[in-house]
């Protein structure tokens, strides 16, 4: 290595095999490469799991019986017998200069091995009283070899591939003094990590591996950890300001007439984050390039306003909106909503006498009779209708418009590249119609910005005023469900009405959920005999639904068993009781999105949580149902219990580059990288100028891997 060399990049590091460094022969090289440690830099990113503390050990003189400690110690002794049933005790004789504490092992003849005389660990367990003397029984055990400093970084390793965590600390140690005669190229720009006050990468790398003290081990993970998220950042802002450069759009204006009136005959005043979203849309809509974004609001938080609001702005200007709907229940049920709220505006029509004609929204679902829907198909080719309701079908080839606008899509969270290709179809000659894409099961914020980081996110953030709030009850005991049933006769009786939902709809999955069709029979003849109590669920074919749902709209039936076929977008405002059978089996989301299906009107509602989960984390979700109302909070608790492997998906995350970064933990800096990603791409979008955090892209991201982010 001659001295003037440039710095070392990561690109470098990954081409250096691990067995040149010294100490790392054939057989550690292939115990490596089991972990996937390959190159020098898999190395310097294989991060310590955690931290030990010297300075915070406890010395074996005043170890207190029945506490837990760490104790850093050298072994004395060893020695194992056999006990019952073949059975092996390995006791240790353990001492720190202050006093001796023994260990025993049932069962893990390699311990003997492992623990020979004069080793060094840490170990961490109950201190017992065992015939006079403190023992710890099965302790946790970490062998820290002869390493010295006061912070000890303990790694991932493998007992069983010879790979210790000393090991793995001495090539490390070897990798970082390699580095150090060339240094580590730094390719994050100098005014980003002064504004951060970020430490260079060498001191990171130095810093994560062999910090001196925690504080110092804080500030390493702070830059590495910003370092992925950028990444991150940058190839999805990156491919996001592709598309918008590459696919032209529709120029809308949104100042025409039609919006204006219809905001004028709303009942009620937007609210500030309608308003928001609105103006956040609307910098979109007039851009020359298709708007995608996506709306995240809490159940009755207002959508449906906004989304009518995107449609109208395309009608006013001579084009079609299209609101697509997951099922034809939902469809029915905008529909009715929508043509309620623009029922006698008009759209000009030079061709008619007036130069005006009726505003027209059309439903499009399987339950349309043939010559209608070819009516309808064919008035949306040639642009009398001006606004379409329906399923997926929607976009399907039959569906021909005249000229497609603006798509409005809800409650649907992904909306695949396929999908947008062939909107892009249904758009005047090469412009793509504009997206939103809607939805009640808000994720934070942050892993809204990764998982789907080539969307803009708004957020309605608040609620209409006058809304009366839900109360929410879990029903555990037998004694407790009773009370829910005896709740609805009393609530009948008043004149208010009830859903019951039910996990599925039979009984072919496992004997303890419950069959909406028994749950049904057994309410109706039991605990609600006398009351009208309706089914609906996914086998019942659709002309049946739509009347079941009509009846129960229009006060006929009393109480709609269900399965979660009403989980969205159903509004009843007479309904103020929501019981969910068997809950814990529910994820929170889901929970939450049923009981939004009350609450809607003036009446006092209440939500039941029925059943005694099976599992810790059924109890904590009604638990934190039974504490929150607020959707965003509850997606918060739930990135907790699940872990964010389930939002982002195990394999993306580990393929993601977020080795160190946590979507939870980080949430602040998942927003700086974000905004320093657009920083630099409006000024370099194909980062020419910033080649160094190109390349790392290109390493660290391949290309399917970053599709894989894009399309979740
Ligand atoms: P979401 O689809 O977000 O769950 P909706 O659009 O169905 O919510 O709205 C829920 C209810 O709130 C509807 O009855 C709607 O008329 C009413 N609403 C919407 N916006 C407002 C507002 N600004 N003020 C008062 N009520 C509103
Ligand atoms: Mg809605």
């Amino acid at each position: 290595m001659a001295v003037g060399d440039p710095p070392l990049t990561l690109g470098d590091l990954s081409e250096i095999p691990v067995g040149r460094l010294r100490g790392v022969g054939d057989k550690k090289s292939k115990a490596l490469a089991g972990q996937e440690i390959v190159s020098v830099l898999d190395l310097l990113q294989h991060y310590p799991r955690r931290y030990l503390d010297r300075t915070r050990q406890a010395r074996i003189e005043e170890l207190e019986v029945g506490e837990e400690a760490t104790v850093l110690g050298e072994v004395r002794r060893v020695s194992s017998r056999r006990i019952r049933n073949r059975r092996t005790l390995t006791n240790v004789e353990f001492g720190d200069g202050t006093g001796r504490l023994s260990l025993t092992f049932f069962n893990q003849p390699w311990r003997e091995r492992q623990l020979s005389e004069g080793t060094q660990a840490i170990v961490y367990g109950k201190v017992e009283l065992y015939r006079g003397r403190r023992q710890m029984s099965n302790p946790v055990v970490d062998l820290v070899g002869n390493r010295t400093g006061r912070i000890i970084p303990v790694y991932p390793q493998s007992q069983r591939a010879g790979l210790h965590t000393w090991d793995l600390a001495s090539f490390i140690d070897e990798a970082l003094a390699r580095c150090r005669a060339r240094g580590l190229a730094d390719p994050v720009p100098g005014r980003v990590l002064d504004h951060f006050d970020f430490i260079d990468r060498q001191a990171a790398f130095n810093g994560i591996h062999h910090p001196e003290s925690m504080p110092e081990q804080a500030e390493a993970r702070r830059r590495l950890v910003f370092d992925e998220l950028l990444r991150v950042q940058l190839e999805l802002v990156r491919r996001k300001r592709r598309i918008e450069r590459e696919t032209a759009g529709v120029v809308h204006r949104v100042d025409g007439p039609l919006v204006e009136a219809f905001h004028q005959r709303l009942p009620f005043a937007l609210t500030g984050a309608q308003l928001r979203t609105i103006d956040e849309m609307y910098s979109d809509m007039v851009l020359p390039r298709p708007m995608h974004r996506l709306l995240q609001g809490d159940v009755g938080s207002g959508k449906t306003v906004v989304a009518v609001t995107a449609l109208l702005v395309a009608v006013q200007g001579g084009m079609q909106g299209a609101l697509m709907v997951p099922t034809e229940v939902l469809a029915e049920q905008h529909h009715l909503a929508v043509t309620g709220m623009l029922a006698d505006l008009s759209v000009a029509d030079p061709s008619s006498l007036m130069g005006e004609r009726p505003l027209r929204v059309e439903l499009l679902v399987s339950r349309v009779g043939t010559a209608d829907r070819r009516r309808i198909l064919a008035d949306l080719a040639t642009g009398r209708v001006d606004i379409v309701i329906g399923t997926h079908a929607l976009i399907q080839d039959r569906v021909e418009y005249r000229s497609l606008g603006m798509v409005v899509i809800d409650e649907q969270h992904r909306f695949g590249v396929e999908q947008r290709a062939a909107l892009r179809e249904k758009g005047e000659t090469g412009a793509a119609p504009d997206v939103l894409v809607m939805t009640a099961t808000p994720i934070p914020r942050t892993a809204a910005m990764t998982v789907y980081g080539d969307l803009d996110v708004s957020v309605l953030d608040e609620l209409p005023p006058g809304r009366t709030p839900i109360d929410t009850i879990w029903a555990r005991t037998d004694l407790e469900e009773v009370a829910v049933w005896a709740d609805i006769r009393e609530s009948v009786a008043e004149g208010r009405q009830a859903y019951v939902v039910c996990p599925l709809i039979d009984e072919s999955e496992s004997l303890d959920v419950r069959s909406a069709e028994e749950t049904h029979a057994r309410l109706a003849g039991e605990e609600l005999a006398g009351l009208r109590v309706g089914l609906l669920h996914g086998r019942v074919a659709p002309d049946d639904k739509e009347e079941t749902m009509s009846d129960f709209r229009e006060g006929r039936i009393d109480v709609l068993v269900a399965t979660t076929v009403i989980e969205v977008g159903v509004d009843v405002p007479n309904a103020t009781i929501m019981v969910v059978l068997d809950a814990g089996r529910f994820g929170m989301a889901q929970l939450h999105q049923l009981r939004g299906r009350v609450g809607r009107g003036t009446h006092a509602s209440r939500c039941y949580l029925v059943g005694d989960p099976a599992t810790p984390d059924g109890a904590a979700r009604i638990d934190a149902l039974v504490a929150s109302t607020d959707g965003f909070h509850l997606a918060e608790v739930d990135l907790g219990l699940r872990g964010e492997g389930t939002i982002m998906g195990e394999r993306q995350k580990g393929r993601s580059d977020l080795k160190l970064a946590s979507l939870r933990r980080d949430r602040e800096w998942v927003e700086s990288a974000r905004s320093v990603a657009f920083e630099i791409i409006d000024s370099d979008p194909e980062l020419d100028d910033h080649p160094g955090l190109r390349d790392e892209i290109d390493l660290l991201l391949a290309e399917d891997e970053a599709d894989f982010l894009m399309k979740g």
